[in-house]
């Protein structure tokens, strides 16, 4: 057996990405997508809960662990120099694939998660003090929500919410109103998780930016989906989870804008962040490093990377028509469905279709529809608020990628048919 190196693998960018995408030849890409579930094809439908990967990222992995692992950084020896390459080769690509002005603006990090507990700990906790407010909004997923709430209360401070409408839409006006001489930072997502809402979030950091307040988003929904051009959109921290985005699990990335990234202490402590220690006194390192403390993710880096190669080959343009093509069709069919309730009717919208059937609950669907081969996700996604806006426990979720075709669509129907059918 021959083993290609990660290099080899991941990288392999075409010089122009095309304007349409082959989904049908994208699919060959990730074999899971050819398996039988319950004796039936599989038709995965779970992808903002994690994505498929295409076997350029698995490929990488093992090439890299069968030919470069090493430790990073610290080794003079050969492998360490290999690993070291790639594990900051990863790193540049990323800064180049989301904008940003320098490598040094990428943290990795296990995932969006980590990424804003990253920021409530190094930038929340010198800069939020009592009686000052953190704005986020209602359509948040509990990892943007907990670790603001955890913040004020530790510090005295007010978290403040922008509300919905019914379609929900995030309500700018009041977003303005909720603006004081004490707000420190808002935090908000690109796309919910849980509605599918598209935010405005270039509108809304210029906004925050206006009254000299920085702005997070949680892209976790968004890169995926949407691509994304840092600078284009203005925010301060744009937050990420590899997983999302048909990468290892376990990798993800804080992007920060190296001005506040400069002025942040510390998160975690130990080897990689500092320049040098003694009893005394340590002498810390610069971003990104001061932030990485410990062994990173290297496979996982290395694996984000040719996940990186592969959504740029395929041009995040090109997926980005071809899902809303796919989200629509979606839309029209379960719109027609009797019974049928779709949650999140925004007008712009990415990536997901919530709704919930009449007399059956979510769970049960989900259940069933298993037994059809269809994976979606039912509960209440880790966005109570949400739930609670629209006074119901939980939704049926279905949520696409790249290599979801209306076919797939047709299968949910038909396997939606088979629900009605159990519960008349
Ligand atoms: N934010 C959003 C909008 C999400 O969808 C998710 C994952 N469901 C997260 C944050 C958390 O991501 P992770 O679990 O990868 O840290």
């Amino acid at each position: 057996m021959t083993t290609t190196t990660p290099e080899a693998v991941g990288r392999s960018r075409p010089a122009k990405a095309p304007a349409v995408f082959d989904a049908a030849a994208a699919r060959k890409d990730f074999p899971i997508l050819g398996t039988l579930v319950r004796g039936k094809p599989l038709v995965y439908l779970d992808n903002a809960a994690t994505t498929q990967k295409p076997r350029q990222v698995t490929a990488a992995l093992v090439g890299y662990y069968e030919t470069s692992n090493s430790n990073v950084h610290r080794g003079v020896h050969r492998l360490s120099e290999t690993a070291t390459r790639l594990y900051e080769g990863a790193r540049a690509h990323v800064a180049e694939f989301i904008g940003a002005a320098e490598p040094a603006e990428i943290i990795f990090v296990r995932g969006t998660t980590e990424a804003i507990n990253l920021v409530c700990h190094s930038w929340g906790r010198p800069n939020v003090a009592a009686g000052d407010e953190v704005i986020i909004s209602g359509l948040e997923h509990h990892s943007n929500i907990v670790p603001w709430q955890r913040l004020c209360e530790e510090k005295g401070a007010r978290l403040k919410v922008i509300p919905m409408n019914d379609r929900g839409e995030l309500l700018l006006d009041e977003y303005e109103r909720l603006f004081s001489d004490r707000t420190r930072i808002v935090a908000v997502n690109h796309v919910s998780n849980a509605l599918g809402t598209i935010n405005p979030v270039a509108e809304m950091a210029a906004s925050a930016h206006a009254r000299g307040v920085p702005l997070l988003v949680d892209g976790a929904q968004g890169l995926p989906h949407l691509g994304v051009d840092v600078r284009a959109l203005g925010c301060d921290f744009y937050a990420f989870s590899g997983h999302k985005m048909y990468a290892p699990m376990g990798i993800g990335v804080l992007f920060g804008r190296k001005e506040l990234l400069s002025k942040m202490p510390p998160y975690q402590s130990g080897g990689d962040m500092i320049k040098s220690v003694t009893f005394d006194r340590t002498i810390y390192n610069d971003p990104p490093h001061l932030f990485e403390a410990g062994t990173p993710n290297v496979a996982g880096a290395v694996g984000l990377d040719a996940a990186v190669a592969y959504l740029g080959g395929a041009g995040q343009d090109a997926i980005r028509r071809h899902e809303e093509e796919v989200l629509e069709y979606a839309t029209g069919r379960l719109g027609d469905m009797e019974g049928l309730r779709i949650y999140g009717t925004a007008r712009e919208k990415a990536g997901v279709i919530s709704f919930t059937m009449e007399g059956v609950h979510p769970h049960d669907v989900g259940t069933i529809l298993d037994t059809e081969g269809v994976a979606v996700r039912t509960g209440h996604h880790c966005a109570q608020p949400i739930m609670e806006r629209f006074g119901i426990p939980a939704t049926v979720r279905a949520s696409f990628g790249l290599y979801n075709v209306k076919a797939d669509v047709d299968a949910l129907v038909a396997a939606l048919g088979k629900v009605r059918s159990v519960f008349r």
